[in-house]
């Protein structure tokens, strides 16, 4: 499947303020989003998330690497990389003087949409602001600022969507109109939807694929069912009475010798027991001092992943 977005070897080091160091906030990141996706990019604050997006939405220059946007290198067609993407940024970025239907007007003509072209009042509804279209935004609640945020980001009609920490914050509500409204323009419109988040559980519910960053790096990248196969990954510590020589092992368990004569051996829980794993360790002779099981969830997964690093 064509890729959405190809980043490689992407670079970003912040010039140092004042008396404070350079800071290297991408570290040479490479990474395929395929079209038609629900890619989360998780990681915790800090991680190098939002200048990733930003260098996508063209708002941060790179240091180096390649951004590919819908086959366009952005150094080489920027106006066209940038008009396939629509971004949904961190910050609340709004001007109070425009209206809502004023504000996406203002995005149409920046992204040069024809009048004939616009939607701006199908968008509105879609995010649920048409009562008000013709109120400030100073005078919109965060919520409704959210909103506007994400349809400015979708009036230039962009093929792919992204949103950063779109639910940092923000009531059941407004977190529940996200998501409908993504997975709707998923589904019906083929669109790609890249999100940030630091909610495994919400990238967990969500995406199709993610891809774990940590201190500007990023740490794994599979399809989330994958991820979530490793929550299945099970360990069951052996310690045996004596030396042990050669076990014959069911399908599907590995064994590996630790430190002082212990033996692990993991299977996955869905396809073996740990009766099973007993069994043959019964087979070849060994007899159990002390025995005990280990199991990953995601988190576990996650912070094993991010605090190598650390
Ligand atoms: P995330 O979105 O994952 O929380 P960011 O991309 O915002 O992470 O930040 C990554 C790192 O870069 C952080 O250490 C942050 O302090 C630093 N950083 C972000 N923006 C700037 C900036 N404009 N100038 C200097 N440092 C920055
Ligand atoms: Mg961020």
């Amino acid at each position: 499947m064509a890729a959405a977005i190809k980043i490689e070897g992407l670079r970003k080091t912040y010039a140092g303020q004042g008396a404070s160091a350079p800071k290297e906030a991408l570290k040479g990141v490479d990474l395929e989003i395929p079209q038609g996706s629900i890619f989360g990019l998780l990681g915790p604050n800090g991680a190098g998330k939002s200048t990733m997006i930003n260098i996508l939405a063209g708002l941060v220059t790179k240091t180096s690497g390649s951004v590919n946007i819908w086959g366009f290198d952005q150094d080489v067609n920027p106006r066209q990389s940038r008009a396939a993407i629509g971004v949904m940024p961190q910050e609340l970025n709004l001007d109070p003087f425009f209206t809502p239907r004023a504000a996406l007007e203002v995005q149409a003509g920046l992204y040069g949409v024809p009048k004939a072209d616009r939607r701006s009042d199908e968008i509105l509804e879609l995010v649920g602001l048409t009562d008000k279209a013709e109120a400030y935004a100073r005078t919109l609640s965060g919520g409704m600022r959210r909103r506007l945020l994400l349809a400015k980001a979708l009036v230039h009609h962009p093929q792919i969507l992204v949103l950063d920490e779109p639910t940092a914050g923000v009531d059941i509500e407004l977190r529940q109109m996200l998501w409908r409204n993504v997975r709707k323009l998923n589904e019906e419109r083929g669109m790609t939807i890249i999100l940030t988040t630091h909610y495994l559980e919400e990238a967990q519910e969500m995406c199709d694929e993610i891809a774990i960053i940590n201190h500007g790096e990023v740490v794994v990248r599979d399809r989330t069912e994958v991820l979530l196969d490793r929550l299945d990954a099970k360990t069951l510590v052996i310690v045996p009475e004596a030396e042990v020589g050669e076990v014959s092992l069911p399908k599907g368990v590995e064994m590996v010798r630790r430190l002082h004569g212990e033996l692990a051996f993991s299977y996955a829980r869905s396809n073996t027991s740990a009766e099973a794993v007993l069994q043959a360790v019964h087979a070849a002779g060994i007899s159990i001092r002390d025995v005990r099981t280990e199991e990953a969830d995601l988190e576990d997964v996650f912070v094993s992943l991010t605090s190598s690093k650390a």
